[in-house]
């Protein structure tokens, strides 16, 4: 129901997303980093595959991993067949995206008999550890995303003929998530990882298991990153977290509403956005930031999950209703008209139809510009296991179905205001067949727009379009000259 692609811990979309479909990769090296610029070596002799599933977070790891790989000699391709070593890096926020990964193994276990090697990265292979390889046999490498630094010499012992390869980290690991390395993919929009991990235990959360306890970059790493980004030419930054807004410098220097403004500040910078907030520690100090800084994007996720108290405590989310309204409030009265978007859960153990009512009232009183929402399903080592599924999957499906469409009406309602006005969009594509431009509001709407005849929009230049037509997911419009 919303134009975002997806990012972790809160309701994560288990999305699948094929890398390696660029001609050239930019690598970064390590914090604080010289930058390479380099071209792919013409023909290295080690090949691999990369397919990600999930959220920002598990997409920015695989620029990472690709990244380390490359610096080490191998290449990327575009196809399994084509591939030595093939790597799923996984997503178990559902169990459906845990399942994904299985059948893509199961798909293309013949092709071990051919030589090639497999890999499951993420959060599956930190979950599941050893056990994938009695489930997969064939799987030669299981590691998770706390341990791609050490990937260099996990491919050595793979390299050397090594059956069962792994990095696997405990909950209290310290291990930094930073990689020597990180290709970007995207010239013109890029990733930085402030704060890995959780410390919040959402009872029905796998990722403080899948991705350790909170670690938080510090600022001085983040901005230097941000600078070489803009170095390189890019003008739109995201800043990365599970909880991003729990940032905690560990050199004490800023909280993260100073951190956002100053990577707002990096000259070259025209958009910096974060991903994902928690209600709980999101204070009225980033309405501020975005209110005094143009470049900081006026679009805030912040994930209810639950409009019922009853349902939240239950959840251990740790706000109530009206704790979550609050932060509502002071986005609402800034003087930046702010763009909120939300992740909902039906069906958690124990939700009445009352509580059910209860998200649908949040959602008239919020009007939100989009939501992501999912279906309770239980997922392994968290705390609502214990609890009695009590709501059949069909009130689910129900459930999920009526808050859609709710949703659908005030997304029509909330799109349909833009007409008129003139918005600024980085352009990102280009749609041949219907003759449009693809792009993007700083209130992550996209925005299609047409151009008169000769005129041609440079992919990641900002232009300005006069919205013509409005739809519940997007808009269409005319550049002005
Ligand atoms: S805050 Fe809750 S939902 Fe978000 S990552 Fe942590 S445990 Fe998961």
């Amino acid at each position: 129901m919303t134009t975002r692609s997806g990012f972790a811990g809160e309701g994560a979309r288990a999305t699948s997303l094929r890398t390696g479909e660029t001609p050239r990769l930019h690598l970064h090296s390590g914090a604080p980093r010289a930058i390479l610029a380099l071209d792919m070596p013409a023909d290295p002799p080690k090949t691999f595959y990369l397919e990600t599933f999930g959220c920002q977070m598990n997409a920015h790891d695989s620029e990472k991993v690709v990244g380390t790989l490359v610096s080490q000699g191998y290449r990327q391709v575009q196809t399994v067949e084509g591939a030595e070593l093939i790597l799923y890096n996984t997503c178990s926020i559902r169990d459906k995206a845990e399942q994904k990964v299985f059948h893509r193994l199961a798909d293309y276990k013949k092709l071990h008999s051919q030589g090639k090697r497999f890999g499951v990265l993420g959060c599956v292979a930190q979950q599941e550890g050893e056990k994938i390889f009695d489930r997969a046999p064939f799987v030669s490498l299981v590691c998770g995303s706390a341990s791609y630094r050490n990937l260099p010499q996990m491919l050595v012992q793979l390299e050397a003929g090594k059956q069962r390869v792994t990095g696997l980290d405990d909950r209290e690991t310290d291990e930094c998530f930073e990689t020597e390395f990180t290709a970007r993919t995207n010239p013109h929009r890029g990733y930085i990882t402030i704060i890995e991990g959780c410390d919040k235990f959402c009872a029905y959360c796998v990722v403080p298991f899948t991705r350790g306890k909170e670690r938080s970059r510090a600022s001085d790493s983040v901005l230097a990153e941000a600078r070489q980004m803009a170095d390189l030419g890019y003008t739109e930054i995201q800043l990365l977290g599970q909880n991003v807004n729990s940032y905690k410098d560990p050199s004490g220097k800023k909280t993260f509403a100073e951190l956002l403004a100053a990577v707002g500040e990096v000259p070259g910078i025209k958009r910096v956005r974060f991903t994902t907030s928690h209600p709980r520690d999101f204070g009225r100090d980033i309405v501020e930031a975005i209110d005094s800084h143009p470049t900081l994007c006026d679009h805030v996720h912040l994930p209810v999950q639950s409009g019922s108290t009853r349902v939240l405590d239950a959840m251990q989310r740790l706000y109530s209703r009206d704790q979550y309204l609050e932060r509502i409030a002071w986005m609402k009265e800034a003087n930046r008209e702010i763009s909120i978007t939300s992740d909902i859960i039906v069906g958690f153990p124990g939700e009445t139809e009352a509580d059910f009512e209860q998200t649908l009232s949040l959602l008239d009183e919020v009007e939100y510009d989009g939501i992501f929402g999912f279906k309770y399903s239980p997922r392994p080592n968290t705390p609502s296991l214990k609890l009695d599924d009590v709501v059949p999957d069909e009130e689910k499906t129900r459930r999920l179905t009526v808050l859609q469409e709710k949703q659908r009406e005030i997304q029509r309602r909330r799109y349909q205001r833009h007409i008129g006005q003139v918005i600024e969009v980085m352009v990102e594509g280009r749609n041949q067949s219907r003759g449009q431009w693809i792009a993007r509001t700083s209130q992550n709407k996209v925005l299609n727009f047409t151009v008169r005849e000769g005129v041609s929009p440079e992919l990641g230049s900002y232009v300005s379009v006069v919205t013509t037509v409005s739809f519940p997911n997007s808009l269409l419009g005319e550049m002005v000259i």
